[in-house]
């Protein structure tokens, strides 16, 4: 392994998935829901295999459908317009996107400012691409970034804002006023933004999701990306996309190029459909969300752990400072010993583990009755 993997071992979802599978624990970790996506959308996949489009390389930015659902998306849900020919990419996954444009936009040896806790591609994306990253944590129990903190983060190196919104794994979705804020500064420093924004769609209590991209002065400046898995629960499909400026946009296609050259083809057909869903399924797809985010957080408050309410995403982030530990990490080694559950120890998505040393992460993408079942055995823990 060269340097740059150095400490990047495996990832902490296929280790603690490997461990639900092998002790047969429930599954709280890793963020996958348990229910697959809509029919008529895995139908529209089977259609497509069945009919021959896409069983052979698609074209390199994406199938012109898909390309079109993104761009009608984007403008349907915040008013952005983007030409599906020149200004929208296809990926293999959000993943593949934050790797492209890792290494598409950054020099060795440029800062990039990213949150902290962060997800852990992120740091490998950036190291792969020879670039350092500069974590701006987000502190318990608000979670919300200092400003002024990265401000003071800005250096003459700085190339980069990796941001995401709603974050894994704090819930944390950035309000406009912040967001406002972070654009002035990137307008200022004359900085590239990415926005990592695949869980667009799961955000609670009334707030909203708003695309930096939309805010003045930074539409030339930011790469927007997004992925189907979250949004339709087709985590398995890895269909991602990246919406920017044209000439963002071809430096990120010339990196996909290199990586995968073309995404899997069938399920683009079968995205562009769910991408044209009513507003009625994306609605009822975040309100029951938000029912069993309220059902996992109860539970797990009731086990006796420090809970933080999500506004966004499928994660609680709790704090297991109550039960008189410390050490997230082999807190959830023990667990499913301990009580046959699975959770993400938040310590691995810190530079400093000691800042997150007592943060572990639960998923709510699970069904009712799971959801029941792991707070029922959490509760032994008392
Ligand atoms: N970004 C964040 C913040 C995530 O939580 C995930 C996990 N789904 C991804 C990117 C990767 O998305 P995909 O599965 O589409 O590659
Ligand atoms: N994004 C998901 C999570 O945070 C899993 C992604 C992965 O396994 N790489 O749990």
């Amino acid at each position: 392994l060269n340097r740059r993997l150095d400490g990047l071992g495996t990832t902490i979802f296929a280790e603690m998935s490997a461990l639900a599978t092998a002790t047969g624990a429930i599954n709280l970790g890793q963020g996958f829901p348990d229910t697959d996506g809509p029919e008529e959308v895995r139908e529209a996949a089977v259609r497509a295999l069945r009919d021959g489009r896409g069983n052979q390389y698609p074209p390199g930015p994406g199938v012109p459908e898909l390309r079109r659902a993104i761009a009608d998306h984007q403008r349907r849900f915040y008013g952005l317009a983007f030409d599906p020919d020149t200004e929208v990419l296809v990926t293999a996954g959000a993943t593949e996107a934050i790797a492209a444009a890792m290494l598409a936009l950054l020099e060795p040896g440029d800062e990039v400012i990213a949150f902290e806790p962060f997800y852990d591609s992120y740091a490998a994306c950036i190291a792969m691409a020879g670039a350092r990253r500069v974590p701006l944590t987000l502190r318990a129990p608000s979670f919300r970034p200092d400003l002024d903190e990265l401000r003071s983060k800005i250096t003459p190196r700085t190339r980069l804002l990796l941001l995401n919104t709603p974050h894994n794994p704090t819930g944390t979705v950035l309000t406009d006023e912040e967001q406002r804020a972070i654009a002035a500064l990137a307008v200022e420093h004359d900085l590239l933004v990415v926005t990592d924004e695949v869980y667009e769609h799961l955000v609670f209590d009334g707030a909203a999701h708003t695309p930096i991209a939309a805010l003045p002065g930074m539409r030339e400046r930011t790469v927007s990306i997004s992925s189907a898995g979250k949004t339709f629960s087709f985590t398995g499909w890895k269909v991602g996309w990246v919406t920017a400026d044209a000439p963002l946009v071809a430096a990120v296609r010339t990196a996909k190029q290199y990586l995968t050259y073309v995404s899997s083809g069938p399920f683009q057909y079968a995205v562009a459909e769910a991408l044209r869903l009513p507003d009625a399924y994306f609605e009822s797809f975040r309100a029951d969300l938000q029912r069993r985010r309220d059902l996992l957080a109860d539970g797990l408050r009731a086990a006796g752990f420090e809970v933080y309410r999500p506004q966004g995403t499928y994660f609680v982030t709790t704090d297991i400072t109550p039960f008189g530990e410390k050490d997230a990490y082999a807190f959830c080694r023990a667990l499913p010993e301990r009580c046959g559950v699975v959770a993400i120890p938040n310590s691995v998505f810190y530079d400093d583990p000691d800042a997150g040393r007592s943060q572990v992460r639960f998923t709510f993408c699970k069904q009712d009755d799971v959801l029941h079942e792991a707070a029922t055995r959490l509760r032994g823990l008392a």
